[in-house]
């Protein structure tokens, strides 16, 4: 009577779990068999036999190189985001999910925008023109500073305003969160969009040059120096004072390498390497009066940032100020100013032949919240589409998972002791984050008004601020997300020894919560498997188990390694998606490896889970069919002859048809679907590689 009250409060029994279990199977075993091909031999391509009907079925989407079963669950997402966004204003007042949807109609809010005039801007534009010498200016360029860049995790180089807060975990196994300052200050995309001679980027010059002018003239009408000529020259200088600030930006390149982390100044360093500017009064306005110590990411952007303060002219700043503040909000002012926003961003013009604008109004809107309020979108999206069910069926695969991995790496003979003590260690530790996060932001104290979109904005700049303020000398929390639940994909942070799989990547062929363990494991499992392996290979040799950038893997690691995976780069480099053009093994080698341990520690997790029904061997040959079927399934893709090609080319993977014929690896792949010799997949059994 209990466990059935049980039943009914959401928890299950063991009877109850074993006969979902079985009804999975029974569902799953037709699936597989309506999915398939029966007129290719699985021996010769396993791939289209496998995903023989999603084949047919599947066109490539006009204007598309490619669509894979990612493509699939992006756009699913994307459909089920819009839903949630149509769907929030119903909710009660007070809830996040109302809060969002006052977000988004305020953003819309035509009447309102165009009633509020410049109302919400004005005191900082005033305060700007307050400004009277640069020690003012410094204090207000320390106020401006904003927590929107991401250097650790994912790659956000750049701020809006002239230097980025962000406080994360470092590489150097540090216990607490570090500051990082970020270069940034910038109108256009990046730096080459100022110094490149291509034509195309002119055009955006002039264009942002020209929308300077008009964004000044409109902020101040009626100034007697608000000529055309006397704007257009101010414009000039806004744009001079921009390019000198690009010019001390590091390149795309320079920025993404994570050895930046190692540029850690004291505050002495500041008015030692980057002199022209009070740097105490800075951090003092910014709230970080006491931090001693900063990451100065892109040294260069710190250093120049204090000599143009120094070296430029006070009126260029302050319009230059001007310009930033009318740029941040410029999609929630008056038409006037909202008609520039394209250019002040940087956005190609419109041309007449294109049709519509790619990006109307009503997607800024939705984009604008999904980006704003991004935590509370996922948290929506994850109580509508993603069942705490899933989530615990998930951390069971993955830690069935983890234990098969490690037991693989405890076998393998080519790794010493001492760096299988490290990989065990650190699979041990590993935050393995499924779906989202385990605690939520708190929202309860963020006004969110649907007649304010400016002050909206404003106050969640300011709140983001906070909180990544509030973390400076807190202990680093490996558990912490940096992931969008909402946005497929997963992440792996060897700083923090920390991995997330988003709700978003976790749908159907990635893990079908109606499908066998079986299917699960040859898909999620496979996954989850790949990215494991990841932390102790030659990428996670780079981090210690606490996160520090230090390489474990010895010399003699690193030469076995490169012995057994020598017939791997064969395999793989035999592979010609083109009569002239082969897959390039190498390349593609540290992938290749990843999924053929992801894919034999899924295996042998999937296989452990059978119990007492591993003594029936027809049984476990249903099973395994579908487990490798379903391998193949989250690897589903569709080429153009054109993406194909590219993507050979630029990949780190291989092209996912070949991913798939890694099962040829395997031996039971081989008893599973008969797979004779002379059939294209065989191998001899002395030819299968194993690595991990
Ligand atoms: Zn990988």
């Amino acid at each position: 009577m209990a466990a059935l009250l049980a039943c009914g409060l959401g928890f299950t029994s063991g009877a109850q779990v074993a006969a979902d279990q079985s009804a999975r199977e029974v569902e799953s075993a037709k699936e597989v068999d309506a999915g398939v091909d029966p007129t290719i031999k699985p021996g010769d391509d396993f791939f289209s036999y496998a995903n023989g009907a999603w084949l047919k079925a599947t066109q490539i989407p006009a204007g598309k190189e490619r669509w894979t079963a990612g493509s699939e669950i992006t756009e699913l997402t994307r459909q089920q985001t819009l839903k949630l966004l149509d769907d929030a204003p119903a909710a009660p007042a007070g809830s996040i999910a109302r809060k969002v949807a006052d977000f988004r109609a305020a953003y819309l809010n035509d009447g309102a925008i165009e009633a509020n005039g410049i109302a919400l801007i004005k005191p900082m534009l005033d305060r700007i023109a307050r400004v009277r010498d640069k020690a003012a200016l410094t204090r207000l360029l320390g106020t401006g500073l904003k927590a929107d860049v991401d250097p650790m995790n994912n790659g956000i180089f750049a701020s809006k305003h002239v230097l980025g807060l962000a406080t994360q975990a470092s590489i150097h196994g540090e216990k607490t969160y570090v500051a990082f300052l970020v270069q940034g200050g910038l109108g256009l995309p990046d730096r080459e969009h100022y110094v490149s001679s291509d034509p195309a980027m002119q055009v955006l010059r002039t264009r942002y040059q020209e929308a300077i002018g008009s964004v000044l003239t409109l902020a101040a009408p009626g100034v007697a120096s608000d000529s055309a000529s006397a704007s257009s020259s101010r414009a000039e200088a806004v744009m001079a004072l921009e390019t000198a600030i690009a010019q001390s930006h590091a390149t795309a390149e320079v920025s993404g390498n994570e050895k930046n982390a190692d540029n850690l100044w004291t505050r002495a360093d500041f008015a030692r390497n980057a002199p022209g500017m009070d740097w105490s009064a800075f951090f003092a306005a910014a709230g970080l009066a006491r931090q001693p110590t900063f990451v100065a990411w892109q040294p260069s952007a710190v250093t120049g940032l204090a000599a143009l303060v120094e070296s430029q002219p006070l009126q260029v700043w302050k319009d230059y100020l001007r310009v930033r503040v009318i740029a941040d909000y410029a999609d929630v002012l008056p038409r006037a100013f909202r008609d520039q926003a394209p250019a002040l961003r940087g956005a190609a013009p419109a041309s007449p032949e294109a049709g519509p604008p790619l990006s109307s109004r009503a997607q800024r809107a939705n984009e604008a919240t999904q980006s704003a309020m991004g935590e509370a979108v996922a948290r929506l999206y994850v109580e509508r589409y993603f069942p705490a069910a899933n989530k615990a069926r998930l951390q069971s695969i993955a830690a069935n998972v983890r234990a098969a991995f490690a037991r693989r790496v405890e076998a393998v003979t080519w790794m010493s002791p001492e760096s299988k003590a490290v990989a065990l260690g650190k699979l041990k530790v590993l935050y393995l984050g499924v779906a989202y996060p385990e605690t939520w932001r708190d929202y309860a104290d963020l006004v969110v008004d649907p007649a304010d979109a400016a002050g909206n904005l404003r106050r969640i700049g300011e709140r983001n601020y906070r909180q990544t303020l509030a973390r400076l000398g807190k202990r680093v929390d490996n558990a912490e997300w940096s992931s969008d639940p909402k946005v497929v994909g997963g992440l792996l942070m060897f700083q923090q020894n920390s991995l997330n799989l988003t709700a978003a990547l976790l749908q159907v062929p990635k893990f079908d919560p109606a499908a066998s363990d079986a299917l699960n494991y040859g898909a999620i499992g496979a996954i989850i498997g790949h990215e494991m392996s990841h932390f102790v290979d030659p990428l996670g040799a780079e981090y210690e188990v606490d996160g520090q950038a230090r390489r474990w893997w010895t010399a003699e690691d690193i030469s076995r390694y490169g012995a057994v995976n020598a017939p791997l780069v064969n395999q793989f480099s035999g592979y010609r998606p083109f009569p002239d053009l082969a897959v390039n093994g190498k390349q593609t080698l540290s992938e290749n490896i990843a999924d053929l341990g992801g894919l034999a520690a899924a295996f042998d997790a999937y296989r452990a889970t059978l119990g007492s029904k591993a003594a029936d061997k027809e049984y476990v040959r249903q099973q395994d069919r579908q487990f490798f079927i379903g391998f193949a399934r989250a690897w589903r893709s569709l080429y153009r002859d054109d993406g194909l090609r590219k993507f050979v080319a630029t990949n780190d993977h291989a092209p996912e048809r070949y991913r798939v014929a890694t099962v040829r690896n395997i031996d039971a792949w081989y008893d599973a679907f008969d797979v004779q010799p002379g059939q294209r997949l065989y191998l001899e059994p002395a030819a299968r590689v194993r690595i991990w």
